[in-house]
């Protein structure tokens, strides 16, 4: 990992728009403001420094302290200034040269005024409305309310706009170890939706499922592993080829054969894309800094099994689902079948790749493998009763009311963004939770309706 970089003075330049919206500024560096405009100029360039350079002091130069944020980007959230500013406590992020700022409109009258300011990000665009108040203090900020657009990458470009991404972020979490069936085990991920990892141990040797989203976390995962069994880590499969489940990958030494789907092989470019993906995701780019790609050692197209001594253990290729390339990994003497991203406590999954039949398809295909516990590589197992009748209620419901939608003349687009999740298929849990659960589904409406529809 890189050292956070120290806080230090960031210079914002002033834009093109900028300075139209400030005329009283040219010319005048150097010169303290006199006029209100100019002043609130220089509070607004305080404000971008603070944020981008993770400055309080200059952040204190331009919000009253009673300021008050709100939000409304997957419910309501409100912060008072005091405890929204513990921000710049953390190291100034790593994307601080590729952002830009810019003041759209400023709108003066007396002693108050607002202001729209845009804040570029390479991984997000937010839309700042600012009410600023000329005080005691001079002006400041007393209020700010705003919206917030991710950007996405690759196969996530085209997101809706309810999605957002599942809390991977795997900073100061734990891997808790539970053996779910005799030689069995789940090291869970205690925290968000942070990445659990498989194990299987047979007579002669192990398996591990799934290599974690980085190579601090596999190897916490391997130092786990030997306090449970001695045997060799001779397989490590993944679950699909996402980079929470495959960065990990290169931590494990060449006794173990990495086993995959032919469509977990990446190009120098689609690891770039996947590294930037997850930069963007955990909103953490030091955490990859020096991610290394290792894919499949050995890998197959539909089915294929291995021999752990005295325990047989299948893997299916069920893509498109999740991924392309989304495997099953079945133990039968168990009753259990490890996920990945699939069937996890949710049942309205994640279809970045597959449509409301494929789910479907993915239903049956667990129903008649019959495993009792299904273990998703996030959030807790579920047993596989408690979750796959509702499964499958979901992904007929969307394959009719995408069909009703498009026949209304709705686009794709309208589909994913209008089509509301009803309630019945809203899993119990926090609002946050259930948040993510609603943009999950818009997605899931949006590829469903892009199936549908010639391009
Ligand atoms: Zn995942």
């Amino acid at each position: 990992m890189t050292p956070p970089r120290p806080a230090r003075a960031v210079r914002v330049p002033l834009t093109g728009i900028a300075l139209a919206a400030f005329p009283a500024l040219v010319g005048a560096q150097g010169v303290p403001p006199t006029s209100d405009r100019a002043q609130i100029e220089r509070v607004v360039q305080d404000y971008f420094a603070a944020v981008d350079g993770h400055d309080r002091a200059i952040l204190d130069r331009a919000f009253h302290p009673n300021a008050q944020l709100a939000a409304a980007i997957g419910g309501y959230w409100e912060r008072p200034y005091e405890e929204w500013a513990t921000f710049t406590r953390s190291p100034v992020a790593a994307d601080v040269d590729e952002r830009r700022n810019h003041v759209v409109s400023v709108d003066v009258a007396g002693s108050a005024a607002t202001a729209k300011v845009i804040l570029e990000w390479p991984s997000v665009r937010y839309v700042d409305y600012l009410t600023i108040l000329k005080t005691d203090l001079g002006w400041r900020i007393v209020n700010k309310v705003w919206h917030q657009q991710p950007r996405w990458l690759g196969e996530f470009a085209d997101a809706p706009t309810p999605f957002f991404p599942p809390p991977l972020d795997p900073t100061d979490a734990s891997l808790l170890p539970e053996e779910v069936a005799p030689g069995v085990w789940v090291l869970r991920g205690d925290r968000g939706a942070v990445n659990n990892i498989g194990l299987v141990v047979g007579e002669e040797a192990a398996l591990v499922v799934d290599a974690h989203i980085t190579r601090e976390l596999a190897d916490e995962a391997i130092r786990l592993v030997r306090t449970i069994t001695d045997l060799p880590i001779r397989w490590l499969a993944n679950t699909n080829p996402h980079g929470d489940h495959t960065f990990g990958n290169a931590a494990f030494g060449p006794e173990t054969t990495i086993l995959g789907h032919t469509s977990h092989e990446r190009t120098p470019e689609e690891f770039a894309t996947e590294v930037a993906v997850l930069r963007h995701f955990t909103g953490k780019p030091e955490l990859f800094a020096d991610a290394e790609f290792r894919g499949p050692d050995q890998v197959f197209e539909h089915r294929m099994e291995i021999d752990l001594g005295g325990r047989i253990v299948e893997f299916l290729h069920v893509g498109p689902v999740n991924t392309e390339g989304d495997v099953l990994v079945h133990v039968p003497d168990a009753g259990v079948a490890f996920t990945g991203n699939l069937l996890t406590r949710a049942q309205v999954p994640l279809l970045w790749t597959g449509d409301a039949r494929d789910w479907l398809r993915l239903v049956e295909t667990v129903e008649e493998m019959g495993a009792r516990l299904l273990v998703p590589g996030h959030l807790a197992p579920v047993e596989a009763t408690a979750i796959l009748a509702e499964a499958r209620a979901y992904g007929e419901w969307l394959d009719g009311a995408v069909d009703a939608a498009l026949e209304l003349g709705w686009s794709p687009l309208r589909v994913g963004e209008d089509l509301a999740l009803p309630e019945r298929f809203m899993p119990p849990g926090p609002a946050g939770f259930q948040s993510m659960v609603r943009g999950f589904h818009a997605l899931n409406a949006l590829r469903t309706a892009q199936r549908r529809t010639p391009s």
